[in-house]
């Protein structure tokens, strides 16, 4: 097909670096620290069987129906409580949109708030499908460098002071991906007031949020920042990520705006997906699910961070990931990532460099490792081989 038949957000994607790695990272007895993928042995497979018997017996045909674009009333109403009783959060219902996962959230609030040359900004390093997102709608990307407890506060403020025409600040204040980082309560408190005294929306994606290890649960900033945030929340990280089930919370207006731009993209969010998370919520003791994630997640964090302090620690430094399935691995300016890159793939083992998730002219000298998804025994070997290639 001729170039010109492709509209220029088509001919502006570039393919996906990441998308590359994770390709090899199929590969027969490849150690895979790159993706960011949930442990397929922590999804309740069986219970989700049970779950979906359930949806046949209790809602039959209704579950193979169109439904309505905002989501069914008894998942919005879950979510509701759950924000009530878990952060005495007040949510209405006409507060809540159901998206196919919160990528789709991401799309959604960049195509209802976005114009070309819209300014919006994002952390360094930042994740990479909300930069894929902001971009194939033409904003004007900043970004602002994220240190382990959030960014420098004072010179957030002088961004803002500089560019007072910001409309979105997008964030991922809790475990953030990629680089495991964590706002304290006190940059939260200073975030939020500076947001109130700012005309931009601050977007707080909040995938990781259940998944802490040390430090306990953070309450979503929107709680605080009432009309002027607007939270992302997802099942893919607590549940499974293949049913596309997430969520966005705003003020009323806002959600009627996502509605709009969302029966275009695809009416709604899967019906029968939704009625399944649903009766699955219904039936188990999601607590004590997210329980078991946390402890599952928690040790291979630490197994990945002795590793590291055994193996790599006098030439690498790293914050320690209180959540979330991220570690962010600084190497020394000498050692070449590109080069790591290939050396370790040649030897079966995969990360992500970091900086992939960075504006062009912003740079660093570290890797992404996750943690989620290898065996004790992959951890061990994969640290090791690196270890060995930045040693030789
Ligand atoms: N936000 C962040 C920060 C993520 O890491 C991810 C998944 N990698 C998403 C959003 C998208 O998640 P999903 O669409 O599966 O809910």
């Amino acid at each position: 097909m001729k170039t010109s038949m492709y509209s220029e957000r088509s001919l502006k994607m570039k393919p996906s670096f990441i998308r590359e790695i994770l390709k090899a990272a199929n590969q027969p007895g490849m150690i895979s620290f790159a993706g960011g993928l949930p442990n397929t042995s922590l999804f309740p497979a069986k219970q989700m069987e049970e779950a979906t018997k359930m949806v046949f017996k209790e809602y039959g045909d209704q579950a193979l129906q169109y439904s309505a674009t905002e989501g069914i009333p008894e998942l919005k109403d879950w979510i509701k409580n759950y924000y009530w009783n878990e952060f005495q959060m007040k949510v209405e219902e006409d507060e809540i949109l159901i998206t196919s996962g919160s990528q789709q959230g991401l799309d959604l609030i960049s195509r209802t708030f976005i114009n070309r040359k819209d300014k919006v900004l994002i952390e360094s390093p930042g994740y990479l499908g909300a930069i894929n997102c902001f971009e194939s709608n033409d904003a004007d990307l900043m970004s602002i460098p994220i240190e382990g407890d959030g960014p420098d506060i004072d010179r957030l403020k002088n961004v803002f002071n500089f560019n007072p025409d910001i409309k979105l600040f997008y964030a991922v204040p809790t475990f953030q991906n990629p680089s495991g980082a964590c706002y304290s309560k006190e940059k939260r408190n200073q975030i939020i007031t500076l947001m109130k005294a700012h005309s931009a929306l601050f977007i707080e994606d909040d995938p990781y949020g259940e998944l802490y290890y040390s430090g306990g649960k953070y309450t979503p900033m929107k709680k605080q920042l009432g009309d002027k945030g607007i939270l992302l929340g997802s099942f893919s990280k607590m549940l499974s990520p293949g049913l596309r089930v997430g969520w966005v919370i705003a003020e009323k207006q806002i959600i009627k705006a996502l509605c709009k731009q969302k029966q275009s993209c695809d009416l709604h969010t899967s019906t029968l997906n939704q009625y399944m998370i649903y009766c699955y919520l219904k039936q188990n003791d999601f607590k004590e699910h997210l329980k078991g994630l946390r402890t599952f997640y928690k040790k291979n964090c630490e197994m990945m961070m002795d590793e590291i302090h055994q193996q790599l620690w006098t030439k690498s430094s790293f914050i320690e990931p209180k959540g979330g399935m991220f570690l962010w691995l600084d190497l020394p300016k000498e050692i070449s990532i590109d080069s790591l890159l290939y050396k370790a793939m040649s030897e079966g083992v995969l990360f992500v460099p970091g900086k992939s998730f960075e504006l062009p002219g912003c740079s660093n000298n570290a890797i992404r490792l996750n943690f989620s998804n290898s065996t004790f025994e992959e951890i061990k070997r994969g640290i090791l081989v690196l270890d060995n290639i930045i040693n030789d």
